[in-house]
């Protein structure tokens, strides 16, 4: 081979060369020519300039796919993590709401019930009450108001557990109405007499679904003296007893609602607010039974079918 010739073959190596990956034999020529061959050794040195930067380029990108596929188990994990963290916090909830239910239906299986509702109105000091006795399958619910230092019974509704038959009585005009019907029996059901009509806590396995999922449920033991769960969600509050499991206070989000430093009792809201006062084996008889109506002006309706 003459010169040139080699120069061709050589060049053709270099890339090979270059990149280490020439045999023993053709390694040695290359080197050889290269020891007596400027231009060869300027061609090498211009493939190993354009080489290099190649390389490191190919090394960043690949450190770059490791560090984005860490990237994605780090937050793979931080989610699965969260997850975990947001299940167990609705299981917790959901535990809670189902004990305070069930606690909240033993109290319910008696034959001796009373509970008082305080509607607190916004409109100064007035607290509308509702007194619901149960006795022995008698029922009395006594409507009341109160108003700074003065109170009057607004109604008086007597019932019998499956009568078709109500009667009520209105004490500020003297009057009484007697009212019979069909209707009756369904409304003077075991469910409405003993569970002394609405607003008890007996979450419904949906609803406690949905609060579990959108409430957060602490304890507390302020204003009442006694540990309570204090439910909140987006729209309302409810306070419900933890060892009974009842109700004892429910308002909206948008009241506001102070009380008497270290006490429980009311100084001020702005709006409706509910209270609540349960207890066993407080109510007599004489609580249930329908008093003597002839001192009353008494109306009678029968239902007509
Ligand atoms: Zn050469």
């Amino acid at each position: 081979m003459n010169n040139i010739e080699e120069c061709q073959v050589v060049q053709d190596l270099l890339q090979n060369y270059s990149d280490g990956v020439l045999n023993e034999e053709s390694k040695k020529l290359v080197e050889n020519h290269l020891k007596t061959c400027s231009k060869c050794q300027k061609r090498l040195e211009k493939i190993k300039k354009d080489t290099e930067p190649n390389l490191q380029k190919k090394e960043i990108e690949y450190l770059k796919k490791i560090k984005r596929k860490s990237d994605l188990k780090t937050i793979s994990i931080i989610l699965l993590i969260l997850f975990f963290i947001v299940f167990i916090y609705f299981l917790r909830n959901f535990i809670i709401l189902s004990t305070i239910t069930a606690k909240s239906f033993d109290f319910f299986d008696s034959n001796n019930l009373y509970k008082e509702t305080r509607q607190y109105t916004g409109n100064g000091n007035e607290v509308i009450v509702w007194k619901e006795y149960y006795k022995d399958s008698k029922y009395k619910k006594v409507t009341e108001k109160y108003f700074d230092d003065k109170s009057e019974v607004l109604m008086e509704e007597y019932a019998t557990l499956n009568e078709p038959k109500r009667v009520n009585i209105y004490p500020q005009n003297n009057s009484a109405l007697v009212l019979t019907g069909e209707t009756y029996s369904q409304i003077n059901s075991k469910q409405n007499l003993t569970h002394l009509t609405e607003a008890t806590n007996e979450f419904s396995i949906p609803n406690r679904l949905i609060l579990s999922l959108t409430s957060l449920i602490t304890i507390d033991a302020k204003n009442v003296g006694r540990d309570y769960y204090k439910i909140e969600n987006p729209f309302s509050v409810k306070w419900i007893d933890k060892e009974t499991g009842l109700i004892i206070r429910n308002y909206t989000l948008f009241d506001t609602v102070s009380f008497y430093e270290g006490t429980d009792i009311i100084k001020e809201t702005n709006s409706y607010m509910y209270e609540f006062r349960f207890s066993k084996d407080t109510v007599t008889d004489e609580d249930v039974n329908v008093p003597d109506l002839s001192q009353y002006n008494v109306g009678y309706r029968a239902e007509e079918n």
